[in-house]
């Protein structure tokens, strides 16, 4: 089958942990790493796509069939000829390798184990360096020891690490990811992210019962970077995303897409801080 642009089929190539996406962020391919099989996630944000989603953590999964996966499909994109029967003109290259899954990835018992099998299958090919090595997460695990673990070893496979700020309220994070772990924690873990790899925060803005987040909220946001950005390793930047797929949450009719022109507005005034901000609407 060719992927159509977002088909994130977490099953389109067969495979248990590895799925191919064609990626609008990434303008080509990317392989995705699910180390979340069980649909089990720390959090529930309003806007999840993931079906059946379940709070819990990442299972123990069989990491010799992850491996196998993960270095069969890099072999036949690199070496064979999957990009040209299955990508779509214009998206045959493959951009990343991105550990984001059916939950939050960091919570796997694997975590570090499953980052170290995929800096080696990318330096076996080649790839290390060329093919950048992603972790999509929502930050709220990164006090712990071994997620720090993972961490360096993302840092030393060139990765790069975004981390999820929808909100810098307490109100803000219950409302839109159903959590309240104290802006002081978030504060810290993305501190230590920051100092530990490349980190980009991703945000994604979105109107609440038909009302996009208010004056209150922005501003809260622009405090918590500006504190950020006096830190020894600030972040790199913004991904600033609308939701682009339906939520596969209760409060889905509940949610609206923002217009791309007011995420452009909000980019405008978030650079102004001095941070790089990337846009999709
Ligand atoms: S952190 Fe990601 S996987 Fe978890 S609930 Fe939020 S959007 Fe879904």
């Amino acid at each position: 089958m060719t992927l159509g642009p977002e088909d994130h089929a977490r099953d389109a190539a067969g495979l248990s942990y590895v799925y191919p996406v064609v990626s609008r962020r990434a303008e080509g391919v990317s392989l995705g790493v699910n180390l979340n099989p069980n649909n089990a996630c720390n959090w529930r944000c309003v806007y999840c796509q993931v079906p059946g989603l379940v709070r819990g953590r990442a299972p123990e999964i069989d990491l010799a069939l992850l491996e196998r996966e993960l270095r069969g499909l890099l072999g036949e994109i690199v070496r064979g000829d999957w990009l040209a029967r299955h990508a779509p003109e214009g998206a045959r290259r493959l951009v990343d390798v991105a550990f984001s899954g059916n939950g939050e990835p960091t919570s796997s018992p694997q975590f570090r184990a499953a980052l170290e099998l995929a800096r080696s299958a990318l330096g076996e090919l080649g790839l290390l360096g060329r093919v950048k090595l992603v972790l999509i997460t929502n930050g709220s695990l990164v006090h712990q020891k071994d997620v720090q673990a993972g961490l360096r070893v993302l840092a030393g496979a060139h990765g790069e690490l975004w981390f999820k700020l929808d909100s810098a309220t307490d109100a803000g994070m219950r409302a839109l990811n159903d959590v309240a772990p104290g802006m002081a924690r978030v504060r810290a873990n993305l501190r230590s992210a920051c100092e530990l790899a490349p980190t980009w925060i991703q945000t994604c803005v979105l109107a609440l019962s038909g009302a996009p987040p208010g004056a209150d909220e922005l501003g809260a946001y622009e405090d918590f970077l500006r504190a950020h950005l006096r830190e020894s390793t600030p972040p790199r930047g913004i991904l600033l995303y609308g939701i682009a797929r339906p939520s596969h949450q209760p409060e889905a009719p509940e949610l609206t897409r923002l217009p791309a022109a007011w995420l452009e507005r909000r980019a405008e005034r978030l650079r102004t801080l001095g941070l790089e901000v990337r846009v999709y609407p």
